[in-house]
Parts: C-alpha cells; sequence; structure tokens
C-alpha cells in the first residue's frame, strides 16, 4: 500500500513560494521515492528550480520516511539548513506534510498533489483500491471495491451507460460491476449481485476521522 503522489504544477509551486526567499526542500524515501516524486533525483531538480525562482535553497533532505514520527528526529540532522530558511517544501504526500508542519514551526508547502493510497498492481503501475470510507461493503462485492473501481463510485450497479463488460466512461476500463459480477459468479454468491446497498451513512464517518488504540480494547469506536 503507497501514497501515489504527482508533482503540481511549477507556476503553482512558484505561487507558494513567492511570500519567502529561503527555502528549504524536503523528500521522501518511501512512497514519493518509489513515485519518482520526491526521491533524491527529484528534490535535486526542484532544487534548480526553485533557485530559477530567484530563491535561496537553504539546503535539502530525503527523510527516510516522510510521514512517521522519526521526523522530528530526522529534522535535527538538517538544523543547520533549517536555521536560514523561512519556509519548507515538502515533497511528499500530504501525511508527510502534516508531519512535518508538525515538526517544525516554518511554513509548511506542498510540492506534491496526494491523489490516492493505492496499491502496485504491476510495475510502475498503481491502482486505487480503497477509498478508507469506513463502511466495507467487500465482503459482498467479491473483494471488490465499488466505491474505487467504479468510475463514479456507485455503490449499487451497474448504471445504464455499460456497454459490453466496459464503463461508459472510459470505454478501455471494465465496469466495476462486471468485474464484481465475474467474481461473484466463479464463488457461486450470484445472489449478492441483487443486493441493495443503502447509501453510506455519513453520521457514522464524521470527518476528521479519529480514533483511539488501547492495550485492553484495541480500537474504540
Ligand atoms: S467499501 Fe471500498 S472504500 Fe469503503 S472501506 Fe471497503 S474497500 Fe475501502
Ligand atoms: S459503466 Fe460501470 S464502472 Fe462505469 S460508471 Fe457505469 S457502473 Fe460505474
Amino acid at each position: 500500500m503507497k501514497s501515489i503522489t504527482r508533482q503540481k504544477p511549477l507556476e503553482e509551486i512558484r505561487a507558494y513560494v513567492k511570500p519567502f526567499d529561503r527555502v528549504y526542500i524536503v523528500g521522501c524515501g518511501t512512497c514519493a521515492t518509489m513515485t519518482k516524486t520526491g526521491g533524491v533525483d527529484q528534490v535535486q531538480e526542484m532544487k534548480e528550480e526553485v533557485k530559477g525562482f530567484g530563491k535561496w535553497v537553504t539546503g535539502w533532505a530525503v527523510l527516510p520516511t516522510a510521514c512517521d514520527e522519526m521526523t522530528e528526529e530526522d529534522f535535527k540532522a538538517a538544523e543547520e539548513g533549517l536555521q536560514h530558511a523561512n519556509c519548507v517544501l515538502v515533497m511528499s504526500c500530504a501525511l508527510g506534510v502534516h508531519r512535518v508542519n508538525s515538526s517544525f514551526h516554518l511554513p509548511t508547502i506542498p510540492a506534491l498533489d496526494t491523489l490516492f493510497i493505492g496499491l502496485e498492481e504491476s510495475p510502475g503501475y498503481f491502482q486505487e483500491v480503497c477509498a478508507q470510507c469506513g463502511q466495507c461493503v467487500l465482503g459482498e462485492t467479491a473483494g471488490i471495491c465499488p466505491l474505487t473501481a467504479c468510475h463514479k463510485g456507485l455503490l449499487n450497479g451497474p448504471c445504464g451507460g455499460t456497454s459490453h463488460g466496459k464503463c461508459e466512461v472510459d470505454s478501455e476500463r471494465d465496469c466495476a460491476f462486471t468485474l464484481i459480477y465475474e467474481r461473484l459468479k466463479e464463488q457461486n454468491r450470484l445472489d449478492l449481485m441483487g443486493k441493495y446497498h443503502p447509501p453510506r451513512n455519513y453520521h457514522v464517518t464524521l470527518v476528521p476521522k479519529i480514533v483511539t488504540v488501547t492495550l485492553e480494547e484495541g480500537i474504540e469506536p
């Protein structure tokens, strides 16, 4: 499972860093390195771009895992460059941006957009498989998530546009409900195809989602 990111347009990054003259750049050695959006090479390229904006790059670092709790410790090694900076440009997913933001007092600017949490289906090919909706229906949809596999995110389908097993939004892609149908058929569970899924209850998944995990009770709702 990986955070899939894409670099923001340079003009957007330029506008974000406009108020600052000294920039420290942070990459991530885990997901963003794998997706080639925040590894050493991309951070070095960004360094040149930021210099081209007329800014002083006071330093850079690729943290082993930007989103984890070691970020604050990792930052200590970069203290000198950070002391001279007045903003941190973060080339990691939004989790890493949050972590950097809470570990250091400087304004934090994301250089990437976080697209989704996905699985690498084949080398370099990432697919969203879960939108973390908090009310999982995989047990009744043959393990295929309709919210992410269907272009319209339908819980009940198919829609009227499905044609020869393909999706009306993108005819190159299989309709999610064809995939669900075929898999349920293999499993002799086709009766589930007719089951109605009520609309998601947003009351039980208020944002921000928060859970408490204790040794005694595990996760408390
Ligand atoms: S239904 Fe889909 S989005 Fe919701 S938890 Fe299950 S896999 Fe994730
Ligand atoms: S054709 Fe299938 S996958 Fe495409 S939007 Fe309709 S139900 Fe969803």
